[in-house]
């Protein structure tokens, strides 16, 4: 492995003859992804703003189906500036890490409040919440030719490869050489292009564990392919430690009615959310007792509750094994963090995985097709 503090060499890479081989590779390669299409017939900032809020630790596949949905209910920031945020979820169902989301809201309501279109300058995108300087880069130099480069882990695959560097590609002093870099070949004009070509190498071709480096566009480029060292440059990252969770999944639900619960502000896990009664099991020793999550209130003991079996979820660095108990919806609670739902309609009320393989679970193990 290369010494963690072992410069990268990278003055000695021809960066405009990288840049140029990119480019022209990437003009026969680019893939159509709806974002990119929309960018080129509408010139509309907003599908790429919402295309790189939906990307960030979200893979493309998953944001696929999701995105046109997305722009059909709110095709532009005022529509979003107005829309209820349990809209806004539903509208991203799936996706996970909703925050993004309600910054996503929050940005469009301030632009709406100041009266103000979209910004083109990075400066003005790095302002609006939600929108770091990764986000800021991105959009900037696709919708406002802004010589910001992007570091994503495709790059520093690539720029790692390139250079046989054998350490983990995100150290600090790595990002910034690769940052100084990105941001030099963009400033030699096609900024979008050029950051999105890098980016498309490594989704592509220089995958992470077999790069199909004949069809590489920079293969004579590239000291790893040389050396035949694809394999050790980058060093895999450090594997995020997941955290193990018990978590107990309460369904009301009867032949015609299921009762679903707003999770409170301070749950946990997916708070905000409608879904299913959410019980946590505290650490102690033999495990320890359960609670509602996020709830101060004591839990009534004498329901009857009847465990249907285990379903696994991750929740970021959170692995879940979740409990799924039923029983039959007892008196509607009335009040605005509780609605009774036809079994049909549950489906769309849930934003989130979880209680989405919950109910499916529930269905399956009841014999229930709706
Ligand atoms: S030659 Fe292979 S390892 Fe090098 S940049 Fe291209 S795909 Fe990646």
């Amino acid at each position: 492995m290369t010494p963690k503090n072992a410069p990268s060499g990278i003055q000695n890479l021809n960066g405009a003859f990288l840049r140029a081989k990119l480019l022209t590779w990437y003009q026969t390669h680019e893939r159509p992804l709806p974002w990119r299409v929309l960018w080129k017939k509408h010139k509309n900032p907003w599908h790429i703003w919402v295309s790189e809020i939906m990307l960030q630790q979200t893979v493309i596949k998953a944001v696929l189906p999701v995105y046109e949905r997305f722009l059909t209910e709110f095709p532009s920031p005022s529509s979003l500036a107005a829309a209820n945020p349990e809209d806004i979820r539903l509208a991203v169902r799936g996706l996970g890490y909703y925050r993004r989301f309600d910054l996503l809201h929050k940005a469009c309501v301030k632009l709406s409040d100041e009266k103000r279109s979209l910004p083109s300058a990075y400066g003005d995108w790095l302002a609006l919440p939600g929108v770091g300087t990764y986000t800021a880069s991105a959009i900037s130099s696709i919708t406002g030719d802004e010589p910001q480069g992007v570091v994503d882990g495709n790059v520093e695959r690539v720029l790692c490869r390139l250079l046989d560097i054998r350490s983990e590609p995100n150290l600090p002093h790595l990002k910034k050489e690769f940052k100084k870099f990105m941001d030099d070949i963009c400033a030699l004009g096609n900024p979008g292009a050029i950051n999105q070509a890098v980016m498309e190498l490594g989704q592509t071709i220089c995958s992470p564990s077999s790069p199909l480096c004949a069809k590489c566009p920079v293969k004579n480029q590239c000291l790893a392919f040389a050396n035949s060292s694809q394999t050790l440059a980058p060093a895999a990252k450090a594997r995020t430690k997941f955290l193990d969770v018990n978590l107990r999944l309460e369904i009301a639900a009867s032949a015609c009615e299921v009762q679903l619960l707003r999770r409170p502000p301070d749950a946990k896990f997916l708070k905000g959310t409608w879904g299913f009664q959410t019980w946590i099991q505290s650490e102690g020793a033999n495990g320890g007792c359960w609670i509602i999550d996020g709830s101060p209130t004591k839990p009534s003991s004498n329901r009857a509750l009847k465990s249907i079996g285990s379903i696994r979820h991750s929740i970021t660095k959170h692995k879940i094994t979740a409990e799924v108990v039923f029983r039959t919806p007892g008196k509607a609670p009335g009040n605005s963090d509780a609605k009774t739902v036809s079994p049909r309609d549950v489906e769309r009320h849930l934003v989130s995985n979880l209680d989405r393989k919950a109910w499916s679970f529930y269905l399956k193990s009841q014999g229930i097709q709706l």
